[in-house]
């Protein structure tokens, strides 16, 4: 029975037609934003007053003046209605890496025996959904599960559907975060004044410094028929089991290969669509392994960028199963090919331009450039762990360190061009810091074109590497909301700059003049950094050695990285720059250490469940085929020689027999330390064991059981192949 649904399932997702997309007839510049509230949108439906004050709102960061929420939200019903839809609902990310959302019409009683719609500013403004069973890490208990979304108006409005979405926070009754965007916002506020006020010693005119964000999503499809026919794939995204496919990505010829036409069809129904939600997408391709892609847009602010992300990420997931999809963001979906990552290419800019643009004419537009990629990779030094845990999950450790991704350890790759620059400005002779009369100083640094930048010898180890005018911070896995990345890098960077001004400060306060007081912190920090820069290749094993005797943090285990947010110097960062408390911290890592342990006590689960119900019942099966085979062999054969023609059957049936023992053995073994493991009180300390006695088992086990892949009858084997889920047709 078993092998028929494999052959049926395999059948059906073969024989799949694209399922061609109508192209809207106006051109993509025509239709962006089409489902957006956006400014030109407001301008049209909103008072000239109002409009103005969401402008400040939008623009300057001004706080939102609650008189105007009624004729804000009178203006987006009559648009969104325009557009046919009937209901709204905030839409917040709780800590669960997704987002989530409560509907709500927006019928009314009229008190006439009708109904009339409404909508008013107090319900685009703030609303109290019932979130006692979203997680809080015990911030909320359950007697005061009262939690509160509150619209965040830099992101704007969009519609999906017959539904109006509003972008929120959402915080609790006590006014801790409960979501990502809270401490997000937080640092990103700290950001904008610690980079504004060391901007003003290069241009007193500067006024305000955005963060941008630009993502590549990468991520797997796989048919729905072979999908449906993995208990593991439905239940934790990943394949726990499978052999490596006799071919896979060893010819290379996947990345940036041709298109299948029913993934190009998926790809430009997700494009109009994002497209459609103001989602600027600008680049598709194929990936590494066979069935990975990737998506990106244009960089945006980071705030807008993150929502976008989380927006794109379930476009994906909607669109996909149109096309008898599902899409896969899992970090490792599959053993033996890539993962997926989620590049997140960072850089601060002001109104002026892009703060790590490639030196500019002038000295001063010089030190500015190296000031900005120092005192980043300062913030990268001073929390290389923090860092490495804000990217960390149970699905990310499967990628990070195994020669496809960088390792985990974090560390920066600059390139020749800056790393030689970095030298000259670190050896240059103190006279070439003089100050000359009004001239300022005449620091001689070599002007760098661009070009030259952007194509230098790119490091795909490196986990945060400079590329050209950014950052790229590589280890953000596909399936995570990028806040989390995000807000730990901007407050590192916000500290770094914080701290340089005071240092710069009191310089000048001794007397020194402004640029040379610039350069020698900046020279200081030079030679502080070095232990973070790393130009070699981070798959070697000689890299973890000197990457720990350089101090950096080189732990591999997911439970024992999250320490990095209790740490005294985490602690201090996020009080400094105001970004979150100690108490927020704490409740945080609960979550974290009680997510993991969940993660891999469901996979344990299923795993179990598959070796003992689906591959041991078979496998038995097929040895008894085997074993029926070789008596009957005895039966009519002399013994001499029925020995000669049952000497491999006989080796086969021992070999099942060896693997199967182990199996079951090992799964016993494994339920018993979930029981174990499951007793322990402290979050922390299940996760730890779960790190420790569960996952490991699990991946033994795997191996006997591809193993024995290999050995059954094709045709009894009950799962979907790697062949079969990896090649697209
Ligand atoms: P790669 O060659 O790394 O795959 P892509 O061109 O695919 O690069 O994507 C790079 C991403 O980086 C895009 O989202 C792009 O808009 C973004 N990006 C480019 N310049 C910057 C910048 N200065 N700051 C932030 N993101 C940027
Ligand atoms: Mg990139």
């Amino acid at each position: 029975m078993a092998a028929n649904l494999r052959f049926k399932v395999v059948g059906e997702a073969f024989s799949h037609t694209p399922v061609s997309v109508e192209c809207p007839t106006e051109r993509p510049s025509e239709y962006f934003g089409k489902y957006v509230f956006n400014k030109q949108k407001m301008f049209k439906y909103l008072p000239a007053k109002v409009y103005q004050k969401m402008c400040d709102v939008i623009d300057n960061g001004t706080p939102l003046d609650i008189t105007i929420a009624d004729a804000v939200a009178e203006g987006m019903k009559k648009w969104a209605m325009e557009l046919g839809v009937t209901h709204y609902t905030h839409w917040f990310q709780p800590l669960t890496e997704g987002t989530a959302e409560k509907h709500d019409g927006f019928v009314e009683h009229d008190w006439k025996g009708g109904m009339v719609e409404e909508f008013e500013g107090k319900l685009l403004v703030q609303q109290e959904p019932d979130a006692s069973s979203f997680p809080s890490g015990g911030i909320r208990s359950t007697f005061e599960a009262r939690g509160y979304s509150a619209w965040d108006p830099t992101s704007p409005v969009f519609v999906i559907g017959d539904t109006l979405m509003i972008p929120t926070i959402f915080i609790s009754y006590t006014g801790e975060a409960l979501d990502y965007k809270v401490p997000l916002k937080k640092a990103l506020y700290a950001v904008d004044k610690a980079a504004t006020a060391v901007c003003q010693y290069f241009n007193p005119d500067v006024k305000k410094v955005v963060s941008n964000l630009g993502w590549e999503q990468e991520y797997f499809l796989v048919d729905e028929a072979l999908y449906s026919a993995r208990p593991d794939l439905v239940m934790t995204g990943r394949t726990l089991m499978g052999h490596d496919s006799a071919k896979n990505q060893q010819m290379d010829d996947h990345y940036f290969g041709s298109i299948p036409a029913r993934v190009e069809e998926f790809m430009k129904d997700i494009e109009i669509t994002a497209l459609e939600l103001g989602i600027p997408c600008k680049t598709r391709h194929n990936e590494v392994a066979p069935n990975q892609f990737e998506l990106a847009p244009i960089f945006e602010e980071t705030n807008l960028a993150v929502d976008h992300n989380m927006l794109m990420m379930s476009i994906m997931k909607r669109v996909a199963r149109k096309h008898h999809f599902r899409c896969l963001l899992h970090e490792k979906p599959f053993k033996g090919v890539n993962g997926s990552g989620k590049h997140n290419n960072w850089s601060l800019s002001t109104d002026t331009g892009i703060l790590l643009h490639a030196p500019g004419k002038t000295p001063m537009d010089n030190l500015r450039f190296v000031t900005f990629v120092v005192e980043t990779l300062k913030g990268v030094y001073d929390h290389n762990g923090l860092l490495k845990a804000s990217i960390m999950s149970a699905t990310n450790a499967h990628r990070l360190g195994a020669n496809e991704a960088p390792p985990a350890i974090i560390s920066s790759f600059l390139g020749k061009t800056v790393t030689e620059l970095l030298q000259h400005v670190e050896d240059a002779d103190e006279n070439a810091l003089a100050v000359v009369g009004k001239q300022a100083f005449k620091l001689d640094l070599p002007s760098i074109p661009e070009l030259l930048i952007d194509n230098t010898d790119r490091n795909r180890t490196s986990p945060f590497a400079f590329t050209g005018n950014r950052f790229e911070f590589r280890a953000v896995g596909s399936e995570a909301n990028c806040a989390s990345a995000m807000l730990t890098l901007n407050s590192a960077v916000a500290e770094a700059l914080m701290d340089f001004k005071v240092r710069v400060d009191a310089l000048i306060a001794e007397g020194v003049a402004k640029e040379a007081a610039v350069l020698k912190v900046v020279r200081e920090d030079i030679k502080y950094i070095k232990p973070i820069i790393f130009n070699g290749n981070g798959y070697g094993d000689e890299w973890k050695e000197e990457a720990a005797k350089r101090g950096l943090d080189c732990e591999t285990s997911a439970p024992l990285i999250f320490d990095n947010y209790l740490k005294e110097s985490s602690v201090e960062l996020f009080a400094k720059t105001k970004v979150m408390t100690a108490f927020e911290l704490r409740a945080r890592n609960e979550i974290k250490w009680e997510t993991y342990t969940k993660k891999i006590q469901i996979e344990s689960r299923i795993f179990g469940d598959l070796c003992l119900n689906h591959i041991i019942p078979v496998v038995t099966k097929y040895q008894s085929m085997l074993i029926d085979n070789v008596s009957k062999v005895f039966a009519i054969f002399p013994e001499a020689k029925a020995k000669e023609i049952s000497k491999e059957n006989l080796t086969i049936i021992e070999k099942i027999s060896e693997h199967e023992s182990f199996i079951i053995e090992n799964v016993d073994k494994m339920v018993e330390a979930r029981k174990v493991a499951n007793k322990i009180e402290s979050e922390r300390e299940k996760a730890v064991a779960y790190h420790d006695t569960v996952a490991n088992i699990l991946e033994e086990i795997r191996y006997h059981v591809d193993k024995l892949e290999t050995i059954v009858d094709d045709e009894s084997w009950p799962l979907p192949k790697y062949r079969e889920l990896l090649f697209i047709r």
